[in-house]
């Protein structure tokens, strides 16, 4: 049996198929922000309950679009997690900010409201959190802060798209969420895209015109603002509407593999291999990922009986070549080393079958029984 961390065949061919020969065929022939996209973001926009959703070219672009909308630029300090995907350092800098790298939570590797706490000072502008693997940060206390900082909530909603804390989606916590649409995200599809979501219709309306040229819509070539390109692509918006409906039955397939795979690993967490909290409040089950202290060992066991993992991050962003000359030289962050050192996904796409999944879970329960940290 051999089981891939991201299955090949993530999309159906012929609906790709159809939806290009579909705004191929259609009179106007519009490829890029047509009525297709005014429709996915109207549909997201809807179902989110915000005031905006504005379709744009990749989640990293989201985060920086928004970040740019609020205004932050020299001299502000967005405060970041210290563990997490490039772009959460990357787009501060992009508008010529500072992250700050915040410490995360040990066990679930999202950023801990307390060290953010300690790191806003007068120039913090805005607090931005990421959603990682399966747990949603801890928006209720980060939006406490943010509101005594006056700073801004920006929401990296890129992994958690159908997760819901609280009663309160993923997305709508901050002053403006984002998703990314790229292939391996669970919205994914065969192509780049993001979104910002925003409940401040002025922040929407700003992104909107940042994302084609400082251009606002009506007129053509009058720029307003100093913009880009960050255009959404037709035929995904057409292709995403036809999945959107399907989204939460897959979300409920990722979420039952991430359950089955917390009741079977509830017993290990003393022999090496720390699971998730268990639970379904405030998850998203984008990937699945334990603690492992052989981290590798498990890695080549689990490869020796034919089950992809992967490794996300193997430092903290702070510890990055490109980023650790903005980071703070007097500071350090040993939970997001714990976890570069220690985080290991398994499979959880919703293609796997019910063998599959057993089959994982056996072999990551063998490997903690006979190679257990006291063995
Ligand atoms: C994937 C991801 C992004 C970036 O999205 P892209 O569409 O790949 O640019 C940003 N933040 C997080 C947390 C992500 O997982």
């Amino acid at each position: 049996m051999t089981i891939p961390f991201f299955p090949p065949d993530l999309f159906d061919g012929d609906l790709l198929l159809e939806v290009v020969e579909e705004v191929g065929l259609a009179l106007d022939q519009r490829f890029i922000l047509g009525e297709r996209t005014a429709e996915f973001e109207a549909v997201l926009r809807d179902s989110l309950g915000v005031a905006d959703a504005v379709a744009c070219g990749s989640g990293t672009s989201a985060l920086t679009l928004a970040l740019q909308a609020m205004g932050v630029g020299p001299g502000d300090e967005v405060i970041v997690p210290a563990y997490g995907c490039a772009p959460l350092a990357s787009a501060p800098l992009a508008v010529g900010a500072t992250p700050v790298f915040a410490d995360v939570d040990p066990w679930t590797m999202v950023v801990d409201p307390a060290e953010v706490d300690k790191l806003v000072t007068g120039r913090t502008k805005v607090i931005m959190p990421a959603h990682v693997f399966s747990v949603m940060a801890d928006m209720p206390a980060l939006r406490r802060i943010a509101a005594d900082a006056g700073a801004r909530l920006l929401e990296d909603s890129a992994v958690a798209q159908g997760g819901v804390l609280a009663g309160r989606p993923a997305g709508t916590w901050g002053d403006a969420g984002v998703f990314s649409f790229v292939q391996v995200k669970t919205f994914g599809m065969p192509g780049e895209g993001g979104m910002v979501v925003t409940g401040d219709p002025a922040l929407g309306r700003a992104v909107r015109m940042l994302r084609n040229h400082g251009q606002d819509g009506v007129r053509r070539f009058v720029h307003h603002r100093v913009g880009g390109n960050s255009r959404f692509d037709e035929v995904m918006a057409a292709f995403q509407l036809r999945r959107f409906a399907g989204l939460p039955r897959r979300l409920e397939r990722r979420a039952r593999i991430g359950d089955y795979y917390t009741e079977r690993f509830a017993g290990l967490a003393g022999r090496g291999v720390l699971a998730p909290p268990p639970g379904r409040d405030g998850r998203c089950f984008y990937v699945y990922s334990v603690l492992a202290e052989r981290r590798d060992a498990l890695r080549e066991h689990l490869a020796s009986r034919g089950i992809g993992t992967h490794v996300y991050y193997r430092a903290p962003l702070p510890r990055q070549p490109a980023f650790a000359g903005h980071a703070q030289p007097d500071r350090d962050w040993p939970a997001a080393e714990s976890a570069a050192r220690r985080q290991l996904a398994l499979p959880i796409h919703p293609h796997l079958t019910d063998a599959q999944v057993e089959h994982i879970a056996d072999e990551v329960c063998r490997f903690a029984r006979h190679a257990g940290p006291d063995s």
